[in-house]
């Protein structure tokens, strides 16, 4: 467990909640990237992965939780105050704030006191209505561009009772419905998902095991697994694989060629994304006290994108290969 995290911050007291509630990192709208159309997408707190290259690591742990932007702390010390817990405290040249993590029950009351919008909350927990109420607010724009709704993380399979519920009520709404996953998780946990989904997007991060282990936290079996188990189910759910290309990682002709092959015997898939890599979360690492272990990796130039796409689709010229992520 995080050190910086006290017993009431495990994983257990998520998943022993109502599975009307969920843990909500954020809902963004009008997305080009997350499917088809205008996308509303909601990100849920909550991932059982490590992947290195995580460009949302807000979304990691299952609870919302506080984040401190030191750049905009102008050391005022209205915060250090208004804690009830006493948590908060100056450093010792006065300048800045340090929280003790064993004390923080994150009330998020010096959120609303800084005025410098240094502390911001990231998630808060909403109910399947909620939800429902602000992702069908786009009704409108799904209508006019044939988009809908798209479940991000984190890992949504990490509350799988919740996003059943907001994607069967969506689905009831005739709103067009993705999901974005690492399919890392019991079979159970999707089969409760599936039969209310149009479309389902997931990573193969290696197809090495042991490299996807040290890449992410854990192998790829039971993620290959599940692939397969959906591709034979009886849903007509659309599957989109999504390679996200890290330089030097897995962007090698043996892997992209292995991903390829994986990918021939799948008659659900529509086809194949390369998500090129980038550092955008570098600062959310920083106001999380996060180690970032990809910090000074170079994101790979427009040129060897295109070559890989290439290459991908030379492997198999049956799918679509795409680049994703808005860089091509
Ligand atoms: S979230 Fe609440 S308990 Fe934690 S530091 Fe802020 S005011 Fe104190
Ligand atoms: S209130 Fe905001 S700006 Fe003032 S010390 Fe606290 S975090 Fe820094």
């Amino acid at each position: 467990m995080d050190a910086r995290y006290n017993t009431a911050y495990l994983w257990g007291d998520l998943m022993n909640q109502d599975a009307a509630v969920g843990s909500v990192l954020r809902i963004e709208r009008a997305s080009i990237h997350d499917g088809q159309g205008l996308r509303t997408v909601l990100f849920l707190k909550g991932c059982p992965l490590r992947c290195r290259w995580c460009s949302t690591p807000e979304s990691q742990r299952p609870n919302p939780e506080k984040g401190y932007a030191i750049d905009r702390c102008t050391g005022c010390g209205t915060c250090v105050g208004s804690c009830p817990e006493g948590a908060l405290s100056m450093t010792d040249n006065g300048l800045k704030v340090l929280t003790d993590f064993s004390k923080c029950n994150h009330c998020f009351i010096c959120v609303s006191k800084c005025l410098f919008g240094a502390i911001k909350e990231y998630g808060s927990f909403m109910s399947v209505p909620e939800v429902v109420q602000e992702i069908s607010k786009d009704e409108i724009f799904f209508f006019h561009s044939s988009g809908g709704v798209t479940i991000s993380g984190g890992e949504p399979l990490s509350q799988p009772d919740f996003v059943s519920e907001v994607l069967r009520e969506c689905r009831a709404l005739g709103i067009h419905t993705a999901m974005e996953t690492s399919l890392f998780a019991p079979f159970g946990s999707i089969k409760k998902i599936l039969p209310w989904l149009n479309v389902l997007y997931v990573d193969i991060k290696h197809m090495d095991g042991k490299l996807h282990k040290q890449l992410a936290g854990a192998d790829n079996s039971q993620i290959l697994e599940n692939i397969q188990k959906i591709d034979q189910s009886e849903y007509p759910v659309e599957i989109i694989v999504r390679i996200p290309m890290i330089p030097g990682a897995n962007d090698s002709d043996a892997n992209l060629s292995l991903v390829a092959e994986f990918c021939k015997s799948l008659k659900k898939l529509k086809e194949i994304e390369l998500l090129p890599y980038h550092r955008l979360g570098t600062d959310t690492y920083k106001n999380l006290a996060m180690d970032y272990p990809l910090k000074d990796l170079v994101p790979p130039s427009q040129d060897r994108i295109l070559e890989r796409a290439s290459f991908l689709s030379q492997q198999n010229p049956c799918f679509p290969v795409r680049v994703g992520g808005g860089f091509v």
